[in-house]
């Protein structure tokens, strides 16, 4: 099963697409993870990528398609995978499905979580992420277990310079400039759902579950 998840920043993709990982099994792919993970590791990528994703911008293309398209050729997405943060433009979708249609393969489900802006600039101000393993928390609606440290790796939380305030707002212009006409795509497609993300976390699930069967 392949699966794209669409959604302004924040919307709850990461969240949605683990959860979803854990229950079906299959590989979770964030390109913007990857970049985060090269940054961290610095890279020249990742030195790259780095200058566009602090001031809000999408990173280019030729770019973004390369690592997303040598990580889905990796022997563990034989059997699908959840694609979180891409594609993010449509020439990136067509890429894809153009790369997928050579296999006489597809994307399965494109599901898009919807959250309108508003709520939007909250969630990024609590999110707290984990550079080392990838984890999303939030500090009122997920909390860690110990204040500021990683359930999962015992990491130390960040609160990534991308969710500041006035870098959310570029953020969310770039979206709707750039990757909201994806849901229009993927619907042409026959293959969109859409769900309602300002419920909590658990009430989404259910009802991507319900989706996926
Ligand atoms: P995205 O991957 O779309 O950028 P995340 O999954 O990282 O978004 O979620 C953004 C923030 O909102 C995180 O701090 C996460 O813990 C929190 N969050 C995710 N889903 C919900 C929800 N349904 N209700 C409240 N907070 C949520
Ligand atoms: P994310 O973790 O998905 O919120 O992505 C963080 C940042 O990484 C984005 O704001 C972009 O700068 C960059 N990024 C991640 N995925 C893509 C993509 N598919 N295309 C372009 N830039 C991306």
């Amino acid at each position: 099963m392949k699966i794209i998840m669409l959604g302004a920043p924040g919307a709850g993709k990461g969240t949605q697409a683990e959860m979803i990982c854990e229950k079906y099994k299959l590989p979770h792919i964030s390109t913007g993870d990857i970049f985060r993970a090269n940054i961290k590791n610095g890279t020249e990528l990742g030195k790259e990528a780095k200058q566009y994703m602090d001031k809000g911008l999408l990173v280019p293309d030729e770019l973004t398609v390369k690592i997303l398209l040598d990580r889905v050729a990796k022997d563990d997405c034989k059997d699908g995978y959840v694609l979180d943060g891409f594609p993010r433009t449509i020439p990136q979708a067509e890429v894809l499905d153009k790369e997928l249609t050579k296999l006489g393969d597809k994307v399965d489900f494109a599901i898009n979580v919807d959250v309108p802006d508003e709520n939007i600039i909250n969630r990024m101000g609590g999110r707290r992420a984990c550079v080392n393993c990838g984890a999303t928390y939030h500090v009122q609606f997920a909390p860690p277990a110990k204040e500021n440290i990683c359930d999962k790796c015992g990491n130390t939380l960040i609160l990534r310079d991308d969710d500041k305030p006035e870098t959310v707002k570029n953020r969310l212009d770039v979206y709707h400039k750039q990757t909201q006409p994806l849901i229009e795509y993927y619907g042409n497609k026959g293959i969109l759902k859409e769900v309602d993300g300002t419920v909590s976390m658990n009430e989404v699930f259910e009802r991507i579950v319900s989706i996926l069967g």
